[in-house]
């Protein structure tokens, strides 16, 4: 047993993580699982923008750094531009000082771009997303056209509210969906058409409501009706009044606790442990896996990777990763890295792609055999890499909490000039701005951004039919009035696409700002955490009762003994079967 350095409780490093840590030539974390992932979301800002002046241009720029931020930013132009070397910022390595310290003034001063987007047109307010067209707040995202408010995200248009997923059209309100048109307010859910809130369904259409359907039309809480009933009674509903709305929200969400849903997510995987895993094997704790991870742990977001330890959004073909995020395309033996691409043997750096051979390095491009952004001959490179690990073993960086930063160390959460609520860790790991700062992260008072509101959240009309063309120029405040800890932005705008959206769909304008509303949707995506637990199959119905099965399982009618790690916590209310068991009650 090890004692995390952050948290000060024990956790295990099993041998074969003993093996990865030889592989990569780093000693074992002083860090448990869960800290090293919060540190490493907390590095990363995906939803939250400020307006900056351009380091170069001087003129006003869209950015996910805060003017207060302590970052050379540069407008995308400027940044593509050849106006700057990134060898001007070189650093002579002093042994007197912690390596760390050099490596974070290095940080602050080497430009970097504005917000993390490539080839995006006209989508200014987008970060971590590459080719899109005409989208609006959308973040961390490929390939997306004409909409707005969407988080991981593939193959997308005409879709606003969207959260993780890909081929959505015409959505609404989804979380964990693909390849679905016209669905609304549904959760992990495929091949889905003209259809309300279904929650694990495969193939249905012209539904409402629905729980682990396969292959059905016309259901309305999982009963069937004929055409003209179902369209009399979706009617009847009035999902165009977002009162109504809201009373079938609550409605659904009670109904849907009634049926069991499977421990986890694992297609065609062998040794997995995690949640959304396909075509995967030898992986422990590991989340969003797309396909192709072997040997790997403590991974989120992933496709393509071999022995890959420690990283969120890690992958698209690399082999031995270890404490990044946004890293690999094409890499290998890359360490402590954040967005670092197609690069090979690199260590500590930041924002450097298609490079071998650096350590330390911020904003390179092609090059080899650099530290601290200058550069060495092989040997003299071979020479001082052995020498900077073995001084940052015995002069470490040390931070105010007085947590010590040995080589094998991630960066510390103090290189992160972003507040622990505008950044990925308080999307998963949410916090209170107390436990915060109580934990050593900043945080950022929404109270700081302040918009004139000109329609109170109660003032908003019901109904979509209600609603002027006028709402355009209008300042909506949410409902949540920045008392949350979502993000809450305290006032948001309709754009001219979503209120044309809303019309044709027939559905209410919302009264939560776009923050809100995502992190109501993530309430459906359960921690990236794991409880070991037993199936709560009894035989003939759930162990808590509420759940009749309606088929003959394997263990006939005395309690399942499979047993398994899910993301369920044990004290929560819904009912929880094995894989097995899901099964045989979904065909
Ligand atoms: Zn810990
Ligand atoms: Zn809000
Ligand atoms: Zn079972
Ligand atoms: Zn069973």
């Amino acid at each position: 047993m090890q004692k995390c350095q952050n948290c000060k409780t024990d956790f295990r490093i099993e041998p074969e993580d003993f093996e990865f840590y030889k592989k990569m030539n780093v000693p074992p974390p002083t860090w448990c699982p869960e800290c090293r992932m919060v540190r490493r979301f907390s590095l990363r800002n995906e939803r939250a923008f400020y307006k900056r002046t351009c380091g170069s241009c001087k003129k006003d720029v869209v950015s996910v750094f805060a003017p207060d931020a302590k970052r050379n930013v540069y407008c995308p132009l400027c940044y593509k531009s050849d106006k700057w070397d990134p060898f001007r910022y070189g650093q002579e390595i002093d042994f007197s000082k912690p390596f760390l310290e050099q490596l974070r003034q290095l940080w602050e001063e080497v430009p970097v771009p504005a917000v993390f987007t490539e080839n995006c047109v006209d989508s200014p307010y987008t970060n971590h997303t590459h080719d899109s067209k005409n989208s609006y707040l959308v973040f961390g995202a490929s390939v997306i056209e004409d909409s707005a408010y969407c988080a991981r995200l593939a193959n997308t248009k005409d879709s606003f509210d969207v959260t993780a997923g890909s081929k959505m059209e015409q959505c609404y309100e989804d979380i964990s969906c693909n390849e679905a048109q016209k669905l609304f307010f549904s959760v992990r859910s495929e091949n889905c058409f003209n259809s309300y809130f279904l929650e694990d369904c495969r193939n249905v259409s012209d539904s409402f409501g629905c729980v682990n359907l396969r292959n059905k039309q016309y259901h309305i809480f999982n009963k069937p009706y004929t055409k003209e009933d179902y369209e009399k009674t979706l009617a009847q509903m009035n999902i165009g009044s977002r009162a109504a709305l809201a009373e079938l929200r609550r409605k659904v969400e009670e109904f849907s606790l009634r049926f069991p849903r499977r421990f986890a997510h694992v297609v065609n995987s062998q040794s997995v442990t995690g949640d959304n895993i396909v075509n995967s094997k030898n992986c422990r704790f590991c989340f969003n896996v797309y396909g192709n991870l072997e040997d790997c742990a403590f991974v989120v977001n992933a496709n393509d990777l071999k022995d890959g330890y420690d990283g969120y959004g890690y992958g698209a073909g690399a082999e031995l990763l270890y404490e990044g995020a946004d890293s690999g395309v094409n890499a290998g033996n890359m360490a402590f890295t954040l967005f670092v691409h197609g690069s090979h043997h690199v260590r500590y750096c930041f924002n450097c792609h298609g490079s071998s051979d650096l350590f330390g390095c911020v904003g390179l491009r092609s090059q080899k055999y650099c530290i601290l952004n200058r550069q060495y001959t092989q040997e003299q490179y071979d020479e001082l890499v052995g020498k900077i690990v073995q001084q940052m073993n015995e002069h470490p960086y040390t931070d105010a909490q007085g947590r010590i930063f040995r080589y094998g160390e991630f960066f510390p959460p103090d290189f992160s000039t972003f507040a622990y609520n505008e950044s990925a860790a308080q999307e998963y790991f949410p916090l209170t701005a107390d436990e915060a700062r109580r934990k050593g992260f900043r945080w950022r008072d929404p109270a700081e951004k302040t918009h004139a509101i000109t329609i109170r959240p109660e003032t908003i009309p019901d109904a979509i039919r209600w609603v002027p063309d006028s709402i355009l120029k209008e300042t909506l405040g949410c409902a949540h009035r920045g008392t949350c800890n979502d993000q809450c932005t305290n006032a948001f705008r309709i754009i001219p696409m979503e209120l044309a959206f809303y019309r044709k769909m027939n559905l209410p304008l919302p009264d939560l700002c776009p923050n809100c509303r995502h992190y109501r949707r993530l309430a459906h995506q359960n921690p990236y955490r794991l409880w070991h637990r037993a199936c709560q199959c009894a035989g003939t119905h759930s162990s808590n009762g509420i759940y009749q099965n309606q088929s003959t399982h394997f263990h006939a009618d005395v309690p399942c003994p499979n047993e398994f790690e899910t993301t369920y916590a044990p004290e929560r209310p819904e009912i929880v079967y094995c894989e097995q068991c899901y099964q045989e009650e979904v065909v």
